[in-house]
Order: C-alpha cells, then structure tokens, then sequence
C-alpha cells in the first residue's frame, strides 16, 4: 500500500509563500487522488509489492500501454508530490551543508546560480509540468524540466530527484494566478535544504 505522506507541518505554516487553501487542495485533494489511484493501478498491474521507484524505473516492462500509462501518470503523481511536500519547512536551512553543497559549488559555481537557472527552467516549462535538481549514485548533479507527472527516474539515466518544483497551475494559481515566477521564488523561501543535504547523503552513501 503506497501512503501519500503525512504533511510534516500545518496546512498554514507554509505562509505566506503557499497559501493554507493552496495546500490543503493539493494535498488534501490533487495528491490524495494520484495516490489513491495509484495504489488501484500497481494492483491491476501486479507491481504493488514493488517500491514507487522500481516502478517508476521499470515502467517499459509493463506490456498494457493502458496501465502503463497510468502508472506514469499516477505513480508519478504520488512519488513527485511525496518528495515535493516532504522538502518544505516554515523554519528552513537556507543553504545546503556538507557534500551537496560542494557539489553545486562545482557544478553550477554557486547556490545562486543553481536556483536562477533551475528557476528559469521552471518558469519556461510550457503548460503542466516540473522542473527537478536530480543526481545519480556518484552524486553528480542534473538540472531538468518533465512533462505533466514525468519523473527522471523514469528517463533511464540512473537519476534520483532531490528536488521537486510543481509548475502545474494546482500548486499556485489560487494565490499568484499567472504570476509563475513569483510562485517559483516563493518556493526557495520554503525549501529546507537540511532535508535536501540528507536525502543527498542518503543516495551517494
Ligand atoms: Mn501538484
């Protein structure tokens, strides 16, 4: 049984960065139902026994384009959504420590230019999708975009994301309407990256 995670926060302690009602819809409503369906489709499929991310990583193994589908669709609904309320706190690290943050420095020559260029990535994404930092077993790093509820683990790369950014209108519209990119720099204000400096340590070991 995949279990949407529980909010590690009030619904309101993300303000004013995201609104109360934003996230209780998201949550409460949007990231309920990928789970939901997503928990109906793996045992349809007969893959519930397997994690989200062997799932997610082995979506071409599974013959009916139908089910195939939603499990894309569904599976990556759940996973990305785990991962993207599971990196906020109203009391955030603003900065990255320890390895992850060596590797930023060398990858992209500072935490600034990280963020501009994952920014702009994000505010370009063309209609429903998500902009992601990703890395692989030996931590080198990725910044990328993906359609509707792609998620890189799906691309075959060996990539993990540490860093989940919603650009679908559900996760700001009801509080910045077309402003996107307010919504985005938002988003760094919440971001605790004490949690996205362990979820690193976690996967390069
Ligand atoms: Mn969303």
């Amino acid at each position: 049984m995949f279990e949407q995670i529980k909010l590690p926060y009030e619904t309101n302690a993300l303000e004013p960065y995201i609104d109360k009602e934003t996230v209780e819809t998201h949550h409460g409503k949007h990231h309920a139902t990928y789970t939901k369906n997503f928990n109906e489709l793996a045992e349809k499929a007969g893959v519930a026994n397997l994690s989200a991310e062997e799932i997610l990583a082995n979506l071409d193994k599974i013959s009916d384009e139908s089910l195939k589908k939603g499990l894309k669709n569904q599976g990556g609904g759940y996973y990305n959504h785990n991962l993207y309320f599971e990196m906020f706190s109203p009391t955030p690290a603003k900065a990255p420590v320890g390895k992850l943050a060596e590797a930023i420095d060398s990858t992209f020559g500072s935490l600034d230019a990280l963020k501009d260029r994952m920014s702009t990535l994000a505010a370009g994404q063309f209609g429903s999708g998500w902009a992601w930092l990703s890395c692989d077993k030996s931590g080198a790093l990725t910044v990328s975009t993906s359609l509707n509820q792609d998620n890189p683990i799906s691309e075959g790369k060996g990539l993990i994301p540490l860093i989940a950014l919603d650009v679908w209108e559900h996760a700001y519209y009801l509080k910045y309407k077309n402003l996107r990119p307010d919504y985005i720099k938002a988003f760094w204000e919440i971001l605790d990256w004490s949690k996205v400096s362990a979820r690193y340590d976690e996967i390069v070991g």
